[in-house]
């Protein structure tokens, strides 16, 4: 229920998903052997000899692959039907053949015999169960450690912090890090998110922009509306539904009217009270958490954004059918001020179109317009629907890029996102009159991007976005426009035989 918190049982650390770890991408198979030397640098920067450290390291990678063996695909990881799993604590612990033992769970959660959880991924923590044994006890402890580690492992010591340098240096084949000083603005940015948020908001997000955004939001909102209407393949049913969830969508925008920490104390210690950088980091987090934990049976606060303000980013959030456009992403190159209203429509308008078609894609449209799970659509039409997903999936399964097939059921959620976007910008472009060339270089500059072999095999593996080059060329070469506009033909590397459409 979209008026109740939940809390989530995180399912276990897999290192990479299933999808990276038995890729047969050879720059992927490279990275899972980098991994393992870097668990091995972990562990002798905690003191074991070499043949611990290297025996710790082949313990913990037999265990991460069994798990994510075990895990659910990216794929499915987006599918509300498979990850909303309820269970009491007792239920999970069953589950888990006593991995996570519901007395654990009240002692130090302090969670209800009644309460539920939803588990994630089922077969995962299943997985985790079957290394239950006496057997794998000292195996399993090893992996504990090195995750504990894993997760800290920029703030603990230099030691650890180089192995990770390292390790991020050849597996994502850079030739310099970020430095030092910057690495740590960025740890305390995050863990110190929304106070950082606000002083971000004070300093460099001017105002106006809420309303200036708030009118794209309107203009592009009421284009999605009447394409909805015109939906020639949707029944008047179903599309009173969708009408409904869109009118409905709440809209959020730059930073938040309450900061989430007025409502808990933070105590951090200044160096001159003996105050260590860990300890500090360490004591923010779990405030944060107590906090959430403490509240978890509050009603829904609608005032509290999951996402601190000052994240270059945007999304769809199913569960309460909200856009959400952060400070963040509200300058240059996403929205400009200064730009013209054809350039602003190509970047940012794209930007919140997609957003919104995030509500009606295979994902969000299991939800309705409350953000609860219900199936608001008439057999025909979801069927229909279902067909026309396959259709983007196997447009996009026939793109490439540097040789590497783009995998179109893995990034479908996004897909046609991009697509819907484009699609309704171009309808906008058009019915203001826009000069659409500017609309569409704008949106191409966007994802202009370089990247190494290595991102790129890691971003198509574990990825639910295509690349940058064709998140950019395949919704554009699906437009009708796009191609009338630059005159392309049959063999030009812009035309496809297929033009998907859905919304
Ligand atoms: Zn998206």
């Amino acid at each position: 229920m979209s008026s109740k918190e939940g809390t989530y049982q995180i399912p276990a650390d897999t290192g990479f998903s299933k999808e990276v770890w038995f890729s047969d991408d050879p720059s992927n198979q490279n990275r899972t052997e980098y991994f393992t030397e870097y668990l091995k640098q972990l562990c002798l920067a905690s003191g074991y000899s070499e043949e611990e450290a290297a025996k710790a390291a082949e313990q913990t990678i037999r265990i991460m692959k069994l798990l994510a063996e075990n895990s659910l695909s990216l794929e499915d990881s987006m599918n509300p039907e498979l990850i909303y799993n309820f269970y009491t604590p007792a239920e999970l612990e069953e589950l888990s053949s006593k991995a996570i033992p519901a007395r654990m769970l009240q002692e130090i959660f302090e969670l209800e015999t009644d309460e539920t959880l939803v588990v994630i991924d089922v077969k995962l923590t299943e997985a985790l169960g079957s290394l239950m044994t006496e057997e794998q006890l000292p195996a399993l402890k090893e992996y504990v450690k090195l995750c504990a580690i894993r997760d800290n492992v920029l703030y603990i010591d230099m030691e650890s912090y180089k192995a990770a340098m390292d390790y991020q240096l050849k597996a994502m084949g850079l030739e310099e890090n970020m430095p030092f000083e910057e690495q740590v603005v960025e740890i305390v940015q995050y863990v110190l998110g929304f106070q950082c948020g606000r002083l971000y908001c004070w300093q460099y997000f001017p105002e106006v922009t809420i309303g200036e955004v708030g009118e794209i939001v309107k203009l592009v909102t009421e284009a999605f509306g009447k394409r909805i209407s015109e939906l020639d393949w949707m029944s008047e049913e179903t599309k009173a539904e969708a009408e409904k969830k869109l009118e409905t969508m709440t809209v959020r925008i730059g930073y938040p009217d309450n900061w989430p920490q007025d409502r808990y104390e933070l105590m951090l210690a200044a160096p001159e009270e003996g105050g260590i950088y860990v300890d500090n980091i360490l004591a923010a987090a779990r405030a944060s958490m107590e906090y959430t934990m403490e509240t978890r049976h509050d009603p829904v606060d609608k005032t509290l954004w999951p996402d601190t303000p000052q994240t270059v980013n945007a999304y769809y959030m199913p569960q309460d059918n909200s856009i959400n456009l952060l400070a963040g992403i509200l300058m240059p190159p996403f929205y400009d001020p200064e730009a013209s209203e054809e350039e602003n429509l190509g970047s940012i308008g794209t930007v919140i179109a997609h957003e919104i078609t995030h509500a009606f894609d295979t994902s969000g449209s299991q939800f309705d317009e409350n953000g609860n799970l219900r199936d608001w659509w008439t057999p025909e039409d979801k069927a229909q629907f279902q067909r026309l997903a396959e259709e983007v999936a196997d447009y996009y399964d026939a793109m490439e890029i540097d040789g590497r097939k783009v995998n179109g059921s893995q990034t479908v959620t996004e897909n046609i996102a991009d697509l819907g976007a484009v699609a309704c910008i171009t309808q906008i472009a058009a019915e203001k009159g826009y000069d659409l060339k500017s609309v569409y270089e704008a949106y191409a500059n966007l994802w202009a991007s370089k990247c190494r072999e290595e991102y790129l095999a890691d971003q198509i593996a574990a990825d639910v976005h295509a690349p940058e080059k064709i998140r950019t060329n395949a919704p554009l070469s699906a437009q009708q426009d796009f191609r009338d506009l630059y005159g392309i033909t049959n063999g030009d590397g812009m035309y496809h035989e297929m033009m998907p459409k859905i919304w």
